[in-house]
């Protein structure tokens, strides 16, 4: 069995104390656990603010050499904590257990997990605690797997291990049809698919990293989702077959990180395209939604969004980029949010992105861009309706009713 803690869950010696009991119960009923968790609360966000007290843009290398840390403290004291209740329990870095990435720093992607060393400490009857975010390159570097890692961590392992259970306890008891602190009225979702969850994860639901989301579909790892502060059932994010998948639409998120670049008149000619993003890419910028829209005397005008941490290097590159290509203005405007609908059921219903626009007219919100995949829909919209958008659009839809009530049943197929 693989658990994974996250920050919150261990943010104080208490609430190690209660992950350390916790683990032990399931310790207990005979099952060899392995634990991974994340550094204590906010430890990450200060490490960052430390590093750029520091230097304007500290290189990745070191950044990594401090952001382990964080896990370094977290695994030691869980350990600690174990040990103390009674059990044997022994604390492993990313490296030590052999967790082997790309050079990629701060954003490294697993290559390998070895699993000898944990299988041993197992086979000993130890309770063994895994750094999470962590891992190490060809050249023994340490590398982490970017915000919420060690999501991803805890896959790899349960995959690699071929675990029964990878089992994620966050600060919330599951995965919701709405961030409840906007939709009072949210429910808990019973099961979610795979890419489901990924959209909803990448569509700006924080409660699970999207490669490690991705990770277990490769893997077919099953994952549970649960608070650590009580004992729900959580949700279950796996296989779902489009026979039992009835849901058209099983969540609604929001995304405030976003902001909107305008180049106005380009010329209307075949690469123009091209040497903008390409030079966005270049610098490693992702571009999310994509419009252009053509106007008269073969000009054109694009519109692209970018995450808001993103904007001043992208407005940098696209000033230079449209100078080049004789545009007459650049715009931007960082006042926008996004609000997706996420659900496989769409592909084969139609209607669903008119009833979410029908919503967000009826209130009045206008629509800046659009895009749309086989289970998605997504509005720009301005970030001051963005609450408001998520509860018309979730009372649209019905959300509240997808509770446990809608778990699969054969018939409804
Ligand atoms: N501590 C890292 C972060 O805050 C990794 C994690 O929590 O999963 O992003
Ligand atoms: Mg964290």
């Amino acid at each position: 069995m693989v658990q994974k803690y996250g920050g919150s869950s261990v943010a104080d010696p208490d609430r190690i104390r209660r992950v350390a009991q916790r683990v032990v119960a399931t310790h207990r009923t005979g099952k060899p656990v392995v634990v991974v968790v994340s550094a204590m609360g906010d430890t990450t966000d200060h490490l960052i603010e430390l590093a750029h007290q520091i230097s304007a843009r500290p290189p990745k290398r070191e950044m990594d050499m401090l952001l382990s840390t964080g896990e370094q403290v977290s695994i030691a004291l869980l350990a600690m904590a174990i040990q103390e209740l009674g059990e044997e329990a022994i604390s492993l870095t990313g490296a030590q257990v052999g967790i082997r990435t790309d050079s990629t720093h701060m954003k490294a992607r697993i290559q390998e997990v070895r699993t000898e060393r944990i299988l041993r400490e197992l086979e000993q009857g130890r309770i063994v605690i895994v750094a999470g975010f962590q891992g190490i390159d060809e050249l023994n570097d340490i590398t982490t797997l970017g915000r919420g890692g060690s999501d991803t961590t805890a896959v790899a392992l349960a995959a690699a291990l071929q675990a029964e259970r990878c089992e994620i306890y966050t600060d919330v008891d599951g995965v919701y049809t709405a961030d409840p602190r906007v939709v009072p009225e949210a429910a808990r979702l019973e099961w979610v698919a795979y890419g489901e969850m990924l959209e909803l994860a990448s569509l700006g639901a924080v409660v699970l990293q999207p490669r490690a989301v991705e990770y277990a579909a490769q893997y077919g790892v099953v994952l549970r989702v649960r608070s650590s502060f009580s004992d729900g059932p959580g949700t279950e994010v796996r296989e779902v077959s489009p026979m039992e998948n009835a849901r058209v639409v099983v969540g609604v998120t929001y995304d405030r990180n976003v902001a909107k670049v305008v180049v106005v008149d380009v010329p209307d000619r075949p690469g123009v395209a091209h040497q903008l993003f390409d030079a966005l890419a270049r610098e490693e910028i992702n571009v999310d939604m994509i419009v252009q829209t053509t106007k008269a005397q073969q000009v054109t005008d694009v519109l692209f969004t970018v995450t808001r941490d993103d904007l001043p290097r992208a407005l940098e590159i696209t000033d230079e980029v449209a100078r080049k290509l004789g545009a007459t203005a650049v715009h931007h405007d960082a006042s926008v949010a996004k609000v997706s609908i996420v659900g496989a059921g769409m592909m084969s219903h139609p209607g669903v992105a008119a009833r979410m626009f029908g919503a967000l007219g009826e209130a009045g919100i206008n629509i800046h861009v659009i895009s749309t995949s086989e289970i998605k829909v997504s509005c720009l919209i301005d970030e001051v309706h963005v609450e408001e958008a998520v509860r018309r659009v979730h009372r649209a839809f019905h959300l509240d009713q997808l509770g446990s009530a809608a778990a699969p049943k054969a018939s409804q197929a």
